[in-house]
């Protein structure tokens, strides 16, 4: 498994720095946002360190797909398919992307606008 020890999220998926994890499985891990940007703001992470969606390959698409699916799980388990709920990946520094290890952001809970900000 593909990992960077000077990655935060990968810090995060060794368990050398705390999350409030709420998703885990072999391929992926999911955990809710320091700094949320709604009233539901989870994280979907990959286990294995990909900077960014513009670095995946072609053996990385069933992973991608894999995110989206736990996404949708968790949006079931709260609830949130009712009202609602975006999926954000920010690719690159203009796009706002902050951490480099691709994650997809679930965001939920209020009215978001649209063009994003
Ligand atoms: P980006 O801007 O790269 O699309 O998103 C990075 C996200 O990671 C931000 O929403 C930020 O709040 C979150 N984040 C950064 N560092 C940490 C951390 O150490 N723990 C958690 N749980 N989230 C983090
Ligand atoms: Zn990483």
């Amino acid at each position: 498994m593909s990992t960077d020890p000077n990655c935060i999220f990968c810090k995060i998926i060794n368990k050398k720095i705390p999350a409030k994890i709420i998703h885990e499985d072999e391929h992926a891990i999911a955990f809710e946002d320091l700094n949320p940007q709604a009233p539901v703001h989870t994280l979907i992470v990959p286990k294995k360190h990909i900077a960014d969606i513009h670095s995946m390959t072609i053996t990385d698409r069933e992973l991608i797909g894999h995110l989206f699916f736990i996404a949708k799980r968790i949006a079931s388990d709260k609830g949130l398919d009712r009202g609602g709920y975006r999926m954000v990946i920010n690719n690159g520094l203009d796009a706002g992307q902050t951490v480099f290890h691709l994650h997809l952001h679930l965001l939920s809970g209020r009215i978001f606008s649209w063009p994003p900000g």
